[in-house]
């Protein structure tokens, strides 16, 4: 420590000794005088003018007792008689100079030689008082002395605490979580904590001097360099920026930072005394490394907008896609396609092959399709097996039809799914932008409408969307809403068509069939609302009714005549209705209602049931048939083409759709597809109805090939239930009167 500089005026009012809370002058700190003197008169004046100043001092009355004296007892200051008997002062000095630093010396001799006097300054004497002094003399210089001790003693302190405060900086900047840096005007690194060197692997020195743009991923330097350019010049703001920093190893991740940096003039106190640059302000800044942050941000939004099993966009991020498109669209007067593909019989695959399969296989065709589009279109999966479109920036509708041949093409091939083969083909309608809708939902709903129809027309195909289509569309739901309305007022009504004994020529049994008694429409014919019916669910509550009035008819008639004893009745089941839980209880409980015979009941289903879990149906039908009711296919020859399910299903009638017996229209026109499903049949020991029976040649034709049973216009169309009645009576009475 130079004591030459110490300005004790200006420590006292410097802002470190008020950080030090030390906000007075020190107090005089009781030294200890040790009056070393072989004349015991000047020990004792010495003595007196000292108390006259409050300052303590013990006596020594040579050298020897000086020396013991500082060997048992601290002492701050010597005053020091050279020419003492045995150890004289100089003695005294050289040792105390070497043990004892810490204690002033100061000389008082008669003896003042120039000789003397830099002996003594040698061994470290303070100061000089020539014999005989005047005591005011010495009172000054011992006041000099306690005040540069004093002065010392706090400088002591604020090294002290200037190094303890420096070493916490240092631990704090060095261990915070961040990483803290500086820039100087220029962009380059003059500070940077230890924290780089963890986090990115490279040393504080490969740092400082450096530019920051030789650290950041060149795709963020963009953001960062406007980001600490608009720092210039403004003290106030602090500027936040997010931006990736590469790592000193090429294999390490990429970290990604949040960094805030203010302006800091680069001439302020705390900054290294080599950085002061007179009105240069540089930027000070904590980078936090917010990578895991960010993945799981990242994961979040991907979760939130991506389809977890596909990984493609969902309906929210597809629904942003296409407005940004029509945007963009706007602005250059282009066209975009919105398509919407909906897989053909997916329940299909998922119930036989089972959900994992089906998943699979879904990943599999959202690769596929991938692979047909380009990177501006957007493919997302919305549904199950429902997929959406949007082909951006099109010239017209072939664009559209160039993509669904190739999507075609890449779905044509067989996808093997755990050994299995399984083809798959899609419906798909596609809405344009402008014409056929302004905004994502209205293209999205077009769109959905013209796949729709596809559907309806025996899916596999495609379809562009057209305003027939919305017109279709508001009359499906007219007919919907009205199928809710007609149950519950009533508007349904069961018709009964005979089924004729070939043999006999009686009746037999009725099927019944749904009438709709629509107050302004006048009778609607079950083909214009059962498939309707069948896709919104409500062909279960309509199903329910059929069977409970039809049996109650059945059962009055019973009642009140015994013609209708063996009558058979026969009710057509939709698929759906068998889904159904309580399918089977439903049935057996409404038999036991109407305390029919469960071998007067017939239910019609057709071959799409076989589009279901077929082991729950099998299981269905044969709890039915063990009960004794028989169960018909109906319509048979219109659907699968495969007949094994015939085997797999326990069924005991089987109605040959009309359509075959149409081909028969004159006499000796032979169908071999008929006569081979009644050789079948019969093999199978199934009996067999012939449906659509319409003039005197089919009939014949039928008996011809020995179809026992037949129902068709050529005997009776269907009727109203007290109608049939009524003919079922005469006949019944014509035979008891025979
Ligand atoms: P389906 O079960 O095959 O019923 C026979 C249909 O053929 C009836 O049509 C009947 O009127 C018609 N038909 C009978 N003989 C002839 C004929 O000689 N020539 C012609 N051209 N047609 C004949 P309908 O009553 O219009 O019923 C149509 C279809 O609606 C039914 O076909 C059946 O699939 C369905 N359906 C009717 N009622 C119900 C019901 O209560 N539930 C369910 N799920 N479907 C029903
Ligand atoms: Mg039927
Ligand atoms: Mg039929």
């Amino acid at each position: 420590m130079n004591e030459k500089n110490i300005d004790i005026e200006k420590f006292y009012s410097s802002s470190l000794y008020k950080k030090m809370n030390l906000n007075s002058k020190p107090e005089v700190k009781s030294v200890k005088i040790l009056v070393a003197d072989d004349e015991e008169l000047m020990r004792d004046s010495v003595k007196e003018l000292l108390s006259l100043y409050e300052l303590k001092c013990i006596l020594a009355c040579n050298g020897r007792e000086a020396l013991d004296i500082i060997a048992e007892q601290p002492v701050d200051i010597l005053l020091l008689d050279l020419l003492m008997p045995e150890v004289d002062g100089f003695q005294v000095m050289k040792e105390v100079n070497k043990n004892y630093p810490d204690i002033d010396i100061i000389v008082t001799s008669g003896e003042a030689t120039f000789k003397n006097a830099t002996l003594a300054m040698r061994h470290g004497v303070k100061d000089f008082l020539h014999k005989p002094y005047i005591p005011s003399e010495l009172i000054k210089v011992i006041n000099n002395l306690i005040e540069k001790r004093e002065l010392k003693c706090k400088l002591e302190e604020m090294y002290s605490y200037i190094k303890t405060s420096e070493q916490h900086y240092r631990f704090f900047v060095n261990n915070s979580p961040d990483i803290i840096y500086m820039l100087d005007q220029k962009g380059y690194f003059s500070f940077v904590n230890e924290r780089i060197t963890e986090l990115l692997g490279y040393s504080q020195e490969e740092f400082i001097g450096h530019h920051y743009a030789n650290f950041i991923h060149k795709e963020d330097l963009e953001k960062a360099n406007f980001a600490f350019s608009t720092l210039s010049g403004n003290l106030d703001v602090t500027q936040k920026v997010e931006f990736r920093m590469l790592p000193k190893y090429p294999g390490s991740d990429t970290l990604c930072f949040e960094s805030r940096s203010i302006l800091v003039p680069l001439n302020s106190s705390d900054i290294p005394e080599k950085s002061i640059i007179n009105n240069i302000f540089g930027i000070y800044g904590v980078a936090r490394d917010v990578t895991e942050q960010k993945r799981s941000e990242e994961m979040i939004y991907f979760q939130l907008y991506h389809d977890a099993l596909t990984e493609l966009p969902n309906r929210i991020l597809f629904k942003d896609r296409i407005n940004f498109a029509i945007s963009q669209a706007n602005r250059n007067q282009q066209k975009l396609a919105v398509m919407f593909l909906d897989m053909d019989r997916f329940k299909i695959v998922n119930d036989s092959l089972g959900h994992l399969a089906g998943d699979k296989l879904l990943q599999e065709i959202a690769r596929r399709l991938k692979q047909c589009i380009r990177d501006s279109d957007t493919l997302a999966r919305v549904g199950g097996d429902e997929f959406n479109l949007m082909l951006a920036d099109i010239k017209s509708k072939n664009d559209v039809l160039n993509l669904v041949n190739k999507m075609t093409l890449v779905l044509e091939e067989p996808f093997i799914i755990e050994g299995n083969e399984v083809y798959v083909t899609f419906s798909i309608g596609t809405a344009i932008y402008p014409e056929d809708g302004k905004n994502s939902e209205t293209l999205i709903k077009h769109a959905d409408m013209a796949m729709y129809n596809i559907k309806g027309k025996g899916k596999n195909g495609h379809e562009f969307f057209s305003d027939n289509l919305n017109d279709l569309f508001q009359q499906h739901l007219s007919i919907e809403n009205g199928i809710r309305k007609a149950l519950q007022d009533n508007q349904f009504e069961v018709y009964f068509q005979p089924q004729y004994n070939v043999a006999s020529e009686k009746i037999s049994g009725v099927e019944a069939l749904i009438r709709w008694n629509h107050p302004e429409k006048g009778l609607v014919s079950p083909n214009d609302f059962i498939p309707l019916a069948e896709e919104t669910g409500l062909i279960n509550t309509i199903g329910e009714w059929m069977l409970d009035t039809s049996c109650q008819i059945l059962r009055d008639w019973i009642r009140t005549h015994p013609a209708f004893l063996d009558l058979k009745l026969a009710v057509n089941i939709s698929a759906s209705q068998i889904e159904t839980d309580n399918f089977c209880a439903f049935i057996l409980e409404t038999l036991e209602k109407y305390k029919l015979r469960p071998e007067q009941l017939e239910l019609e289903i057709t071959e799409n049931v076989l589009m279901q879990d077929m082991e729950l149906v099998v299981s269905k039908l044969n709890r039915l048939t063990r009960h004794g009711i028989n169960i018909a296919v109906d319509d048979f020859g219109m659907g699968y083409s495969s007949l094994s399910y015939l085997q797999t299903l326990p069924l005991t009638n089987l109605k040959i759709d009309r359509s075959f017996i149409s081909t028969i229209q004159s006499s000796g026109d032979k169908n071999s597809i008929i006569s081979a499903i009644v050789a079948m049949a019969k093999e199978l020991d199934m009996h067999i109805v012939a449906e659509g029976v319409e003039n005197q040649v089919q009939m014949d034709y039928v008996r011809d090939i020995g179809c026992p049973t037949v129902q068709g216009f050529w005997y009776a169309h269907p009727m109203p239930t007290e109608q049939l009645k009524l003919i079922a009576l005469q006949q019944y009475n014509a035979a008891q009167s025979a």
